[in-house]
């Protein structure tokens, strides 16, 4: 049995994932807000050789702050954020496309300094005003 199952909102994407989750986090950096729409972004990490997708995804790259080229991939059906993709061989799912909730333990956020003023922060995980170096 797969250990994280997920898909878009009209189901015409879906992915399995096996192994383990190589890191969780929350981002709160303004390209997050932006292409969620949400005041953060919470993204779980994983080699992408234990991910399975299935479903046809469209994609936009840009560039960051770091000069790394990020890209979001996204259901060409309904555009529902799937995955994100900078470091090589890693994928990034998205906490709100994963069925299997309890496994949904952020261990940081990054980007903090650019939160939103109304988002509560979880004292007990440590939190970087931009990506820690
Ligand atoms: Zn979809
Ligand atoms: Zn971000």
């Amino acid at each position: 049995m797969p250990k994280l199952t997920g898909n878009c909102l009209c189901g015409a994407v879906r992915f399995e994932a096996d192994g383990d989750i190589a890191m969780q986090g929350n981002c709160h950096c303004t390209d997050c807000q932006q292409v969620s729409g949400s005041p953060f972004a919470t993204l779980v990490f994983m080699e992408s050789d234990n991910v399975e997708v299935t479903g046809e995804l469209k994609s936009f790259s840009h560039t960051v702050d770091s000069g790394n080229q990020l890209t979001k991939e996204f259901c060409t059906h309904c555009g529902s954020q799937m995955f994100a993709k900078g470091r090589p061989g890693m994928i990034g799912l998205r906490a709100g496309s994963i069925n299997e909730k309890e496994h949904i333990q952020p261990q940081f956020n990054v980007y903090a300094g650019s939160k939103l003023p109304c988002t509560l922060m979880d004292d007990d995980i440590p939190a970087f005003d931009k990506m820690p170096g």
